[in-house]
């Protein structure tokens, strides 16, 4: 499975103002080298940080890997 995170959002800039990941401690530097921005792999995942200040692994802990959008939960 291909991990490419291409969409940046700039830690912090989450409903939250939280600078690291609520669930997992992380601040976006863990991640990759990312300038301060935490990296996700599409447009609904960095909807999702800007509501729940997740970072893409710990929404892949909650959500899944399947695709949302098919309604299949
Ligand atoms: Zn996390």
């Amino acid at each position: 499975m291909s991990d490419i995170r291409p969409i940046g959002v700039h830690s912090g800039d989450n409903k939250f103002g939280l600078q690291r990941c609520p669930m997992c401690g992380r601040g976006p530097s863990a991640h990759f080298h990312t300038a301060g921005n935490f990296m996700f792999r599409d447009g609904r995942s960095s909807i999702e940080y800007r509501i729940s200040a997740l970072c893409q692994d710990c929404q892949d802990d909650v959500f899944g890997h399947f695709d949302i959008e098919k309604g299949d939960t």
